[in-house]
């Protein structure tokens, strides 16, 4: 790394990249010493990853195929910048935009419905290079709610929107604002209705939850148990929330994740997904991170900054991203999934939920999976 006009001294490092398989030396910035530092760059001797998540549940066998190609498709769009020498605020863009324009997914146009049946959206953009971030929640008119996200970032004072705010100022900057009904899928209206039957019968939200798995052991949350019977695929209904971490040739992290929330939520839930720090975060000198899960015991666990700081603490991503579930289990018996890259290229993937559509894009070509 190079710093402009700065005088402080370096910490050199050396850290082993899972990727190449090459040790390497990293020069990584004593930011505490630097009162003048104007900003960090880096040589482009970074080869640029992307890592996306489509969600992480027990996707039926029907919807394996989908899934696959949706997370192809997106690391197809956002490794085609990366591989061109574009930012990777730019790839996570553009990869999250295919997958919220993907029917298949819990994002843009056939999410989840509200309990009262619209579609209303969350979706956070950060870059860890400029440690600036883009946020809004509750929209219920914008197609690519993460294109509006990267709005609030580059032409914003602020960090974070919501509601009919977010669409206003989105608009301002030329987006098209829609009517929610060309967000909403039949398939969804059945899936709400069903939903709603299972509560008034008085039956769980199946969702995530189920039965404690470990009677009288696992703490639930608050709001309702969050454990669920791995072998009961029935319990858990599509919890597709989509994100992309990127790293570019400059050494530049960002991370996106974008989300219609959960099932039957009351209007004006926000979850982890769009929340700093809980299911997306991106700094040059820790890790990128985005979640997927029910999004309650994510955002109290504030687990994505969990995660990036053990990555700067030295933990291999790989490691800390298996912790993360670990702890979301352990401490409130949460179901989820996590894509974690460092700033060395190395990265971790790792989930509770029978599956986790995901995809790697790096020079060496693209991988897709559904579990890990
Ligand atoms: N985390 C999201 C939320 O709670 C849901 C998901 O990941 O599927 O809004």
């Amino acid at each position: 790394m190079q710093r402009q006009e700065c005088s402080c001294s370096l910490l050199f490092s050396t850290i082993y990249s899972g990727l190449q398989g090459a040790i390497r030396l990293i020069r990584m910035p004593e930011v505490a010493e630097c009162s003048t530092m104007s900003f960090v760059t880096t040589p482009a001797t970074h080869d640029p990853t992307l890592l996306v998540h489509g969600g992480a549940w027990a996707i039926p066998a029907a919807a394996a195929a989908d899934h696959e190609a949706g997370v192809r498709a997106a690391l197809e769009a956002g490794y085609a910048l990366l591989s061109l020498g574009g930012s990777a605020i730019d790839a996570v863009e553009a990869a999250v935009t295919v997958l919220e324009d993907d029917p298949t997914f819990d994002a843009g146009r056939g999410s989840f419905l509200t309990s009262d049946g619209r579609v209303q959206l969350d979706a956070l953009l950060m870059d860890g290079g400029r440690m600036k971030a883009g946020g809004v929640a509750c929209v219920e008119r914008l197609r690519n709610p993460i294109q509006a996200a990267r709005l609030v970032l580059e032409k914003s004072q602020h960090v974070y929107f919501v509601g009919p705010g977010a669409e206003q100022f989105a608009a301002s900057h030329g987006m098209l604002l829609i009517d929610n009904a060309e967000l909403v899928l039949e398939r969804e209206r059945k899936r709400l209705a069903h939903a709603k039957a299972r509560e008034a019968a008085g039956l769980l939200d199946e969702t995530f939850s189920g039965p404690e798995a470990i009677p009288g052991h696992v703490l639930h949350d608050d709001k309702s148990p969050e454990t669920a019977f791995l072998s009961d695929p029935d319990r858990f209904a599509s919890h597709d929330t989509v994100g992309a971490v990127a790293l570019d040739a400059h050494g530049n992290l960002a991370a996106a994740t974008s989300t219609g929330g959960t099932l039957n939520k009351t209007p004006g839930r926000v979850g982890d997904s769009s929340l700093i720090g809980c299911g997306c975060y991106a700094d040059n000198l820790a890790a990128a991170v985005s979640l997927t899960g029910w999004g309650e015991p994510i955002m109290k666990l504030v687990l994505g900054k969990w995660a990036t700081d053990r990555v700067a603490g030295g933990t291999a991503p790989e490691i800390a991203a298996r912790e993360a579930i670990s702890y979301l289990f352990n401490r409130l018996g949460g179901h989820g999934g996590i894509i974690l890259l460092g700033p060395d290229g190395r990265f971790g993937l790792a989930h509770n939920t029978p599956a986790m559509a995901w995809g790697l894009a790096t020079p060496g070509g693209l991988q897709t999976g559904l579990s890990v």
